[in-house]
């Protein structure tokens, strides 16, 4: 999902106790130690690997609270008795126990340290209870803020969803908030007044009717699942679905609307099948069959939530009727249902194990936006896509942010990552390899969480050529390649400035309209030209380009 802001915990709610994590702040003070317990593999998180989730909570709309118990499996794989669990304020850990003994806890702002009596042996597989509750952090302009939107529909009917990129799940539920641990699968139990429904990730197992004005829905996720995946949807919801024939087989899809938005929804969401269609087509088989799909409605614009997409986009096209490009393209689907169901390969299938690395889940999936383009309109109409795109990016930071500290801060990780895959699918120059490339990428690191240079390396080493260069320029530096070029004396000289050194981008261009490949590197190369020679570069690549003649 788009997003803007950054979020700094401002409250250290209490002084530790036990002398626990050993975790460094940053020397320029420009990150707390509160950002290096959020963002890093601290020692409490490093020695245990997250099994099991049993989420099992009572959600009221009408005092805005939550309450309940996560259980929490996890294997033991190194010494340590202090475990981290994460949770924001106002939101309280109530309650840890394990094997039936209360245990006591201190905590550093949201990063609770427990200590575990029973000697954690390894290779074993232990369970930790936790309780809380309380009234969560309100998303007042979700997605981009997260935590809980309480809103009613037009028949005054509440209708609640959780969101938390960036953020964290932590803002709802206590949980290891670090995207590098996936829980191998979930178990949702969601209770909400009887007369509404709860949607959330994966297949529902069943729902109680507790016979005390509540009904509690039993989700299962039998996949690996990222935090800010996980997800609630509470409403007076209707359900229509249809199974589609995927490349593994048949796939079911199911969409969950409010009542009154039934009939718009039949006939909007055909545009989901085709979704599938085109990213099946570019990037292999959807990563989640036994979970099936879905799109839910939801109070806010949307979200790669896992298999439930959630939908916001009011059933229009574009992004709530707009064409973020500014080339008609984007006005010929649905921006919400196109994007978000595209990070189902991308963040949720293969997910950062860094936010710094955030490019892997926005930079593909806007890129995968062009592809939904070019499959249905054309190569070129994708290509005018995503070339659109390159009217807001900035290039004043670089696309990958700093480490260990959840940082939200990136330049324009969206449009100028899409316009870099773009670039490096020119410099490829071959269509069936470049595709290969992001299906094998999915096949490579299914259900894995990466780094950026597991997915670099991966295609340098698949296109037969070492991009790192090109990576070094385009991901940590801010500024655009520039081709320069001057005639004289009867040639063409040429050469990239303002680059990492060893930046070697072969470039395509027109000589007095005809191709020609430059192998253009950063000092300066020579063919034989005359001066009046014209030369245009192509434009799917995103460089800068001078005309150095003069100077
Ligand atoms: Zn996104």
């Amino acid at each position: 999902m788009k997003r803007v802001a950054i979020i700094l915990f401002t409250t250290l709610s209490s002084f530790m106790i036990l002398q626990t994590s050993k975790v460094d702040v940053s020397p320029d003070n420009k990150y707390t130690r509160l950002d290096s317990l959020r963002g890093s593999i601290t020692p409490e998180r490093a020695w245990w690997d997250l099994t099991y989730y049993h989420l099992d909570i009572s959600v009221d709309p009408a005092t805005k609270t939550i309450q309940g118990t996560n259980r929490v499996d996890y294997k033991v794989l190194t010494e340590n008795q202090v475990i981290q669990i994460d949770l924001q304020a106002p939101l309280t850990l109530n309650r840890a126990t394990q094997n039936g003994q209360k245990l006591e806890f201190t905590n550093e702002g949201p990063a609770h340290f427990i200590v575990l009596k029973d000697k954690q042996e390894i290779g074993s597989v232990n369970s930790l209870m936790l309780s809380y509750g309380g009234k969560p952090v309100e998303a007042v302009r979700a997605p981009w803020d997260g935590g809980i939107s309480w809103a009613k529909d037009s028949n005054g009917n509440d209708f609640v969803g959780s969101s938390c990129q960036g953020l964290g799940a932590s803002v709802w539920w206590p949980c290891k908030d670090h995207m590098y641990d996936e829980v191998d699968s979930m178990l949702m139990s969601i209770t909400v007044p009887d007369h509404l429904m709860d949607i959330s990730n994966g297949r529902l197992r069943g729902v109680d009717d507790n016979k005390d004005g509540t009904k509690t829905y039993h989700w299962f996720v039998n996949n690996p699942i990222n935090n800010y995946g996980v997800n609630i949807n509470i409403g007076d919801y209707v359900h229509f679905g249809e199974v589609y024939e995927g490349e593994n087989g048949p796939l079911d899809m199911d969409y969950y609307v409010l009542r009154e938005n039934l009939k718009k929804a039949k006939k909007h969401f055909k545009l989901a099948p085709k979704t599938m269609e085109a990213f099946e087509y570019w990037f292999g088989p959807y990563p989640f069959y036994e979970d099936g799909f879905k799109l839910v409605e939801a109070p806010y614009l949307g979200m790669e939530h896992q298999s439930s997409v959630t939908y916001g986009n009011d059933y229009q096209y574009g992004y709530k009727g707009t064409d973020l490009s500014g080339t008609g393209w984007g006005l010929k689907w649905d921006y919400i249902i196109t994007h978000e169901t595209g990070h189902e390969w991308f963040a949720n299938n293969i997910t950062y194990k860094d936010m710094a690395d955030m490019w892997v889940h926005e930079g593909f999936t806007c890129y995968s936006e062009g592809l939904y383009t070019e499959y249905f309109f054309g190569k070129e109409a994708g290509a005018e896509y995503i070339r659109g795109q390159r009217a807001g990016i900035k290039n004043v930071i670089p696309m990958i942010g700093d480490y260990e500290v959840n940082s939200e801060e990136h330049g324009n990780v969206y449009s100028k990552g899409a316009n870099v895959l773009h670039t490096i699918r020119q410099a490829i120059n071959d269509d069936d390899k470049w595709r290969g490339i992001l299906r094998g990428l999915n096949e490579t690191f299914y259900h894995q969480t990466v780094t950026t240079q597991q997915i670099e390396e991966y295609i340098s080493e698949k296109a037969g050529r070492n991009f790192q260069y090109v990576f070094d320029q385009y991901l940590r530096n801010s500024s655009l390649p520039v081709f320069e070029y001057v005639f004289r004396d009867g040639k063409m000289a040429y050469r990239w400035s303002g680059v990492v050194e060893g930046f070697d981008l072969p470039l395509k261009v027109y000589m007095n309209g005809k191709e020609q490949w430059l192998e253009t590197k950063t000092n300066w190369q020579f063919m034989d030209a005359d001066e009046d020679t014209t030369i245009e570069v192509d434009r799917n690549f995103y460089v800068t380009v001078l005309n150095v003649m003069g100077s």
